[in-house]
C-alpha cells in the first residue's frame, strides 16, 4: 500500500484525484478495517499535517468543523450554548478516550457507520456538508449525504472539507439517551434531542435516532407532533410513539427484532425528551 502525506489542502485533493485513494484522518476506523482485512486500499493520503484542517469556527449562527477537529474537542466548553451542551452529552460516549483523542468528527461523518452518533446529530440538526474535489466545492444537506450503511454520495475523488452545524437558540433544552452494552463499542440505539421553547410553547424540535435504520434517522413526525405544545407528559409520550413508528427500511427483519427496536426507540426518545424539558 502506498502512503502519501499531504501538507496542504491542494496536496490532499491532488492525491485523491485518481479516485483510488483513501483519506487517513484519525485512523480509528480505517486502520482497524485495514488490519481486519475489511478494507481494500491501494493508496492512502494522510491529512494530519494539513494545518488549515485543524479549524473550528462559529459565525453567524453556524458552527464550522474542518477535517482535523478531533472528537475530544467537543468534550470541553469550546462550543458554547445549547449546541455545545448537546455535543458534550453525545461525545463523551464515543469509543473511549484514546479514540476520542485521535478520531475526527468528519472522519466519523464520512465513514457513515449506522450506529455512529455524529451522523445522526448532523441529520437531526439539518447540518450541511462541504465536499471538495477537482471541480471545486459542493454543499450537500446531511440527510441527502447518507445513502446506506457505510455509503454516502461522496465521490472517491472528493474530500469532506467542512460540516456546518446550525447553533441552537437560547431557551433550547437538549437530551441524549442510549442503550450500549459497554464502553468502547457502538451504541445499540440512541436518541439525540433539542427542543426550543418560547413563551411556554415549543417552537422548534429536533430528534435524531442512532442505529434506527440503515442511515441516520430524523424523527420528523415526532418533531412535528411537539410543535405548539407546552411540552407536557402527554406531548412527550405522543412524540415517543411517533418516533417508534418510523418505518426505517431495514429490509428483512424478524417481527420480534422490529418490536424490540420500536420499544427501544420509544423508551430512549422519551428519556431524551424528558432530559431536554428540564433544560428549557
Ligand atoms: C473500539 C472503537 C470503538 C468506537 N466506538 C465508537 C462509537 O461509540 N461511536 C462512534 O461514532 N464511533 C466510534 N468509533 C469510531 C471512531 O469514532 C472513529 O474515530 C471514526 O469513525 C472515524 O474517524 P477517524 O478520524 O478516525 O477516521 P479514519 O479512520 O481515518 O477514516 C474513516 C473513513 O472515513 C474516511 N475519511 C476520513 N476523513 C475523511 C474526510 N475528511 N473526507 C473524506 N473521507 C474521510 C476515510 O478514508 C475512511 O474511509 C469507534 C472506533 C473504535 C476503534
Amino acid at each position: 500500500m502506498e502512503y502519501l502525506r499531504a501538507t496542504c489542502r491542494d496536496d490532499a485533493l491532488a492525491a485523491l484525484a485518481d479516485g483510488n485513494t483513501s483519506v487517513l484522518a484519525g485512523g480509528q476506523s480505517l486502520v482497524l478495517d485495514l488490519s481486519k482485512g475489511d478494507a481494500e486500499v491501494r493508496r492512502v493520503v494522510d491529512i494530519n499535517q494539513v494545518a488549515e484542517f485543524d479549524l473550528l469556527t462559529e459565525r453567524d449562527g453556524v458552527l464550522r468543523v474542518a477535517p482535523l477537529v478531533r472528537h475530544r474537542t467537543f468534550e470541553s466548553v469550546t462550543v458554547g450554548g445549547p449546541l455545545g451542551e448537546l455535543m458534550r452529552l453525545v461525545v463523551r460516549n464515543i469509543g473511549h478516550p484514546p479514540i476520542r483523542a485521535r478520531g475526527t468528527m468528519l472522519g466519523s461523518l464520512a465513514y457513515a457507520h449506522p450506529a455512529a452518533e455524529w451522523p445522526a446529530l448532523a441529520v437531526a440538526l439539518r447540518a450541511r456538508f462541504e465536499l471538495s474535489g477537482p471541480d471545486g466545492c459542493r454543499t450537500v444537506p446531511a440527510d441527502r449525504f447518507y445513502t446506506g450503511p457505510f455509503a454516502t454520495v461522496r465521490r472517491p475523488e472528493e474530500l469532506l472539507t467542512e460540516a456546518r452545524l446550525p447553533t441552537l437558540p437560547p431557551g433550547t433544552g437538549v437530551g441524549y439517551a442510549e442503550d450500549r452494552s459497554g464502553p468502547g463499542i457502538y451504541p445499540e440505539a440512541a436518541a439525540i434531542v433539542a427542543v426550543t421553547m418560547t413563551d411556554g410553547l415549543i417552537t422548534a424540535a429536533t430528534i435524531g435516532l442512532v442505529n434506527a435504520g440503515p442511515r441516520p434517522v430524523c424523527a420528523r413526525a415526532a418533531e412535528r407532533s411537539l410543535l405548539g405544545t407546552s411540552f407536557s407528559d402527554a406531548a412527550v409520550n405522543a412524540a415517543a410513539e411517533a418516533a417508534a413508528c418510523i418505518d426505517a427500511d431495514f429490509g428483512r427483519i424478524a417481527p420480534a427484532d422490529r418490536r424490540r427496536r420500536e420499544r427501544a426507540t420509544w423508551r430512549l426518545t422519551r428519556r431524551a425528551l424528558t432530559q431536554a424539558r428540564e433544560g428549557c
